[in-house]
């Protein structure tokens, strides 16, 4: 993974929401890519992503990595990545 350089913020990111809509228990701080979606945590983020059939929840859309964002960011120009989650792939090694 490339390191130094940051994240474009073409992401379109739900914050009016106050919790995780999928379990209603922790904030809203992941994104989901490449689709850009949020409103869910980074929890479900990675469960979406491990489990098939690893699918936005709100466009379906196949899920390449999620974001997690720094939430006392995202009122800024931009929003601060703390850490980014990747989809699983067989390797060979
Ligand atoms: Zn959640
Ligand atoms: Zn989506």
């Amino acid at each position: 993974m490339r390191k130094g350089g940051g994240y474009d913020s073409r992401m379109s990111i739900s914050l009016t929401q106050k919790e995780c809509c999928i379990c209603f228990d922790s904030k809203p701080d992941a994104v989901i890519m490449e689709c850009g979606h949020g409103g869910i945590c980074y929890e479900c983020g990675k469960h979406l992503l491990a489990n098939d059939p690893h699918a936005c929840h709100l466009c379906r859309k196949t899920i390449n990595y999620v974001l997690k964002m720094d939430l006392s960011t995202v009122f800024n120009d931009f929003i601060k990545v703390i850490c980014a989650t990747f989809i699983e792939q067989e390797q060979d090694n």
